[in-house]
């Protein structure tokens, strides 16, 4: 069992599959609680009922991002049953790539809602409890693309870099409580992600970049596991990595 990871309160948004789930499997193991929130519940319902019988502690609770009184009670939950939180992995995300000159207004304003609003809603759940504790982590999720703009990727970029403002911000504004905050940001993993893309002909390229060159989810999960097994005085603020092969 992994030092500072065993009995730690762990939420994770996005929970239901790709990044958030092998990291909740991999957090689980490791000995921390798990409260998962995403919007498929049987999914969240399934990992949950299988992590408890495995022998962890594991709580499944559907969420939606978009919606601000979702996210607190997803922490709200875990603080009532687990009594405290330790870590928020604002992770719940999507990608759906098009050019800017196809106005797909209803996917910029998704991935606005969910990538950018969302991770606010986390921060503004767990940070009460977490200046009250003078503890806590808040890790979040930026991308390849939180760092290089690609055609296609505008909307997308934006959002992701908007995650490490968010977070920088953050950093410097919560060193008087004692919590640490991380932003990762994976290049091409293997996840339900690429099924987020809504124009045919984008979500073909992604495809076939994610089956050239993707690597597996709990790659992700031990970048989770590096930046939480710090000591407490040793905050990890930034994780980029990407697949060898990856450009
Ligand atoms: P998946 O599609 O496998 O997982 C996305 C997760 O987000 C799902 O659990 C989904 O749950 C959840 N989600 C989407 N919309 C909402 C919503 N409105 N409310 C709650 N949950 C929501 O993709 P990944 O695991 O890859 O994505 C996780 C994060 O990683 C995203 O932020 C993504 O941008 C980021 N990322 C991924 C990379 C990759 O290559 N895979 C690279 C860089 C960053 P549900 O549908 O059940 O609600």
């Amino acid at each position: 069992i992994m030092k500072n990871i065993e009995g730690k309160v762990v939420v994770i948004t996005g929970a239901s599959s790709g990044l958030g789930e092998a990291t909740a499997r991999m957090l689980s193991a490791e000995g921390a609680t798990v409260v998962l929130g995403a919007r498929r519940a049987e999914r969240i319902q399934a990992l949950a009922d299988q992590l408890n019988k495995n022998g962890g502690k594991a709580l499944a609770l559907t969420t939606d991002v978009t919606d601000v009184a979702q996210v607190k009670k997803l922490v709200d939950s875990a603080v009532e049953k687990y009594g405290r939180v330790d870590v928020m992995v604002n992770n719940a995300g999507l990608m759906p790539h098009s050019p800017l000159e196809r106005l797909k207004i209803d996917d910029w304003n998704q991935m606005i809602d969910v990538n950018i609003k969302g991770v606010l809603y986390g921060i503004a759940a767990a940070l009460p409890y977490m200046k009250t504790q003078r503890s806590g982590q808040i890790i979040n999720v930026s991308s390849v693309a939180g760092h290089k703009v690609n055609p296609g990727g505008a909307v997308y970029s934006a959002t992701k870099y908007a995650v490490r403002a968010i977070s920088e911000g953050l950093r410097q504004e919560v060193k008087p409580y004692n919590i640490r905050t991380t932003v990762i940001s994976p290049g091409a993993v293997a996840t339900e992600l690429p099924n987020s893309a809504t124009e045919p002909d984008v979500a073909a390229g992604i495809k076939k970049f994610y089956d050239d060159n993707a690597i597996p989810a709990d790659s992700f999960a031990r970048a989770v596991v590096f930046a939480m097994s710090q000591p407490e005085d040793v905050d990890i603020n930034e994780i980029l990595f990407r697949p060898t092969r990856q450009a």
